[in-house]
């Protein structure tokens, strides 16, 4: 039976209230513990990330108030990965999305066939995810882990092709974690296809056993699969489907500019205040959203989250905002998203004040190509 995701309460509300709490109850021993499970203290933390609402070392302040966190803590080491691909991202720009090393097999498929698109593959645990990404938009990383894995090595489509459909449906969908991600389990960022079974969903997530389907194998036989050029195909028998929530480019808004010549811009990568003296003024580039489109619930966490704030939000193609920006004394957050990104380029070129994401670690100056090259680099320099 489907339920009505609107009739359920937002568990993601776009509130400092919503983040308190989130922050709160953080157990970073727990976390350590159980992450792997799809019932695991993990944080929830993602979409307040992704958006920018809260920063790594804003969070990591926050946890070493209440614990005694340490570098070598699971959470602060998770926490890393999230800036070790926002700096592959801030090194590589649109590098990042095409394969950084050639992929296990010849051939994938340019297009997600609609078993997947429709949750009606027939595997209990692909099905499931697909079902609570489009009614949640959230996933576990394991969900994530093993709906990538599945749509790569076992349906052989292309990873673009996966972390395109992906990325549109999550709250924090961040185009360097998914897309990166995605590399990293077809194998285009390591060099090793990251390949799971039916009894690894059995250890960690029980709800979603998936016995006697094509993931119920040996990992011998997974790794032949990954290298060679088949698609094991949905399950036999017809399977219920579910409905893709629709998506949307940036709607209309129809708020004024303030009048103020000094300003803080703001998008929906930096819903935080930097300066909160500032009146604020909230940009959606219609480019951008053209090309990545977002469901209603993430137009709703980002603009809900700007009321808050009290931004006044635009709509503007670039170059009109270029041009209703000029001659005022603009400080505007950095970000790597096209369109954006050369927007605020020019903006800085004529004089505006750009502001770095904070870090917890350092951004080195050349792309690390694995993540513990980056930890070696980074992790002397955080105490
Ligand atoms: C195929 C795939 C797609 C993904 N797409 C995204 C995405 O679009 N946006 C996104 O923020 N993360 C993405 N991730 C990474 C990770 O799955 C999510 O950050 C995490 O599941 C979010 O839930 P949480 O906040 O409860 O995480 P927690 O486990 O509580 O971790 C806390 C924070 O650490 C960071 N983090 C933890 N694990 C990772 C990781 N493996 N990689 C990068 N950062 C991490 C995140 O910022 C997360 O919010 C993806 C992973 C995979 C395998």
């Amino acid at each position: 039976m489907r339920t009505d995701p609107s009739s359920r309460p937002d568990p993601f509300p776009p509130t400092e209230a919503a983040l308190a709490a989130r922050l709160e109850a953080i157990d970073p021993r727990a976390y350590a513990r159980t992450r792997n499970a799809l019932d695991g203290a993990v944080t929830r933390l993602s979409p307040y990330l992704t958006h920018g609402f809260t920063d790594v070392p804003a969070v990591v302040a926050a946890l070493r108030r209440r614990h005694a966190l340490r570098l070598e803590d699971k959470l602060v080491y998770e926490l890393a990965w999230r800036e070790y691909f926002q700096h592959l991202w801030s090194r590589l720009g649109d590098g990042i999305f095409a394969s950084l090393r050639p992929p296990p097999a010849a051939h994938y498929a340019a297009e997600l066939p609609q078993d997947i698109h429709r949750g009606a593959t027939g595997v209990p645990a692909i099905d499931a995810a697909v079902r609570e990404l489009y009614a949640t938009g959230y996933l576990h990383n394991h969900a994530r882990m093993w709906l990538a894995s599945y749509v790569v090595h076992l349906r052989k489509v292309s990873w673009r092709a996966g972390a395109d459909w992906m990325v549109a449906h999550l709250l924090d969908g961040d185009l360097a974690s998914n897309h990166l991600s995605w590399q990293w389990v077809a194998g285009t960022l390591t060099g090793k296809p990251y390949l799971f079974n039916a009894n690894n969903v059995a250890r960690y997530a029980p709800q979603w056993a998936s016995p006697g389907t094509a993931i119920d194998r040996g990992y011998d036989e997974l790794d032949r699969i990954a290298r060679a050029d088949v698609d094991v195909g949905a399950e036999p028998g017809t399977h219920a489907a579910v409905d893709e929530p629709p998506l949307f480019g940036a709607p209309d808004c129809e708020t004024e500019m303030p009048a103020a010549t000094a300003i803080e811009v703001m998008h929906p990568w930096s819903l935080a205040r930097r300066q909160p003296q500032r009146p604020a003024v909230a940009l959606l580039l219609p480019e951008f959203h053209r090309s990545w489109r977002w469901p209603a619930r993430r137009w709703a966490f980002v603009r809900g989250r700007l009321q808050e704030l009290g931004a006044a939000v635009v709509r503007w193609p670039f170059a009109e905002a270029l041009a209703a920006l000029r001659g005022r004394d603009v400080t505007v957050t950095e970000c790597f998203a096209a369109h954006y990104r050369e927007l605020i380029a020019s903006l800085r070129q004529r004089g505006a004040t750009v502001l770095p994401v904070p870090r917890q670690f350092a951004n080195p100056a050349q792309p690390c190509r694995s993540f513990s090259q980056f930890w070696n680099r980074v992790r002397g320099g955080v105490e």
